[in-house]
């Protein structure tokens, strides 16, 4: 029979999971109820319908008479695959013609296109996961840093999920009293201690802030920290950020086919992403333009998190290095002083600045007290010592669930304190235990998992 006159279901979704563009191989993934037995009809080589699961099979894949590539296709059968649907990976040469030729023939077989995070989107529906793990890898694939990659294996993994399930468990146990009580109608029984819901709410209240307050770290983890580096003309701006960009460079290029020239300055102090912000002017020595008091500095500046300012231990006025660092002071952005130059300070002012804990004196040019100042750079973010034992909030939608549990927990105590009746104090619980679910997704809504998995790449 033609194999193009047979129509599969739409049910089983097609799309390519390495990344489009010439590459020694690629890999087309199919998932649903069809995917073995519509490869296996245009799969010459061997039955796949007869082949056991997680077994690998080389053939070839033709269109009629047309051999389109030569492959291997791995077959993994339903559960046991990570959709839990079947699953067949097809890996061909990564040619982008190869590439089209072989979807649009499955295409044409009436499978469909995948949406974009549908594989992940069906692992979590089939329960492989809940919706944190679902996330998490999505963070994986964009992890570059030892910290981020380990924030993302642990979220994978359930860590997070079962912090979250636990504090979810132990308001369960009081609303289901309180429904209990529900249940008893006018009667005026207390199934539920009042004393100890409270207390429960108030654990679970410091619990929630103590996550909400670690964003700040996870968010730098994920999405590094915005640096700008500030001073006069002819500081040693621009040869600071050559000398702190400079390890990590010789590392990259060290890979064969790898430039950094297209990525942003940035460099990792102890896994953590620094982001240098608009540095491309720094390198524009005739940049004459006074560094401070300047509309276009105040606006980098206030893209930062982190602001590195760099003065000339030789020649500059101690009181224009206050004057700047008063302004500073008045932005309310962490900031470092870093008297550069040190090699050819003034004697006066290295003696001034000789006993100042808040300052570091360096030499750019001869990379004097580089190291210490990656020291301080991640002490004034309060980046060093991080405990990546303890859960740590890196995603925004979490976030804010766990701000609206938050409130929901306050509206529980507000409630308490009045001693409203069992049903209202039934209701705001159930908010609580709704915002807390949805982080895990116990709880989930259409357009949470369309958000959600919406910003997910197709083949993922
Ligand atoms: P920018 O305008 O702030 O980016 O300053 P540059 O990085 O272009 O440096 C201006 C001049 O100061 C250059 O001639 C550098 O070689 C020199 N310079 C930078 N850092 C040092 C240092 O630590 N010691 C000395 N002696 N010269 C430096």
């Amino acid at each position: 029979m033609n194999p193009q006159s047979i129509v599969y279901s739409d049910d089983t979704i097609i799309a390519l999971a390495t990344p489009p563009g010439v590459g020694a191989i690629s890999v087309v993934r199919l998932s649903g109820k069809y995917s073995i037995s519509v490869v296996n009809k245009v799969f010459q080589g061997k039955n796949l319908e007869a082949e056991k699961s997680h077994t690998i099979h080389l053939g070839q894949i033709k269109d009629e008479d047309k051999i389109i590539d030569e492959v291997l296709v791995s077959i993994f059968r339903e559960p046991n695959s990570y959709t839990k649907e079947n699953v067949v990976e097809i890996s061909c040469h990564g040619s982008n013609y190869i590439i089209k030729e072989i979807i649009s023939l499955f295409i044409r077989l009436g499978i469909r296109f995948a949406r974009p995070g549908e594989f992940t989107q069906r692992a979590f529906i089939n329960g492989r996961f809940d919706l944190v793990q679902a996330e998490a890898v999505a963070d994986l694939i964009a992890s570059d840093s030892d910290t981020s990659h380990e924030m993302a294996m642990k979220q994978m993994r359930g860590g997070f999920s079962k912090e979250i399930n636990t504090l979810r468990e132990s308001l369960i146990h009081f609303a289901s009293l309180i429904e209990l009580e529900l249940d008893f109608g006018e009667e005026d029984v207390q199934f539920a201690s009042r004393k100890e819901l409270k207390e429960t709410v108030l654990t679970l209240k410091s619990e929630i802030e103590k996550l909400i307050s670690s964003f700040r770290l996870g968010n730098a983890i994920k999405n590094g920290v915005p640096t700008v580096i500030v001073g006069k003309p002819n500081v040693g701006k621009s040869t600071l950020l050559n000398a702190l960009l400079k390890e990590d460079r010789a590392i990259v290029s060290e890979i064969p086919g790898t430039t950094r020239d297209f990525i942003e300055d940035e460099i990792f102090i102890e896994g953590i992403r620094f982001r240098f912000i608009d540095t491309a002017g720094l390198r524009d020595t005739e940049d004459a333009v006074e560094a401070m008091g300047v509309a276009r500095t105040r606006e980098k500046m206030q893209k930062a998190s982190l602001i590195l300012y760099l003065f000339d231990l030789s020649k500059e006025k101690l009181v224009e290095i206050e004057k700047v660092v008063a302004e500073l002071e008045s932005q309310k952005i962490p900031f470092l002083k870093i008297g550069n130059k040190k090699d050819i300070a003034a004697p006066a002012l290295l003696k001034e600045f000789g006993n100042d804990e808040e300052m570091i004196l360096i030499s750019a040019a001869t990379e004097e007290n580089l190291e210490e100042l990656k020291t301080k750079i991640l002490h004034k973010v309060h980046l060093d010592n991080i405990n990546t034992g303890e859960s740590i909030v890196t995603n925004v939608r979490h976030l804010e669930a766990l701000r609206k549990t938050s409130s929901d927990l306050d509206e529980v105590l507000t409630g308490l304190e009045k001693n409203i009746t069992h049903d209202l104090l039934a209701q705001d619980i159930r908010h609580a235990l709704f915002h807390l679910g949805e982080i895990t997704g116990e709880i989930t809504t259409e357009d949470l998992l369309g958000n959600i998995f919406s910003k997910f790449c197709i083949g993922k």
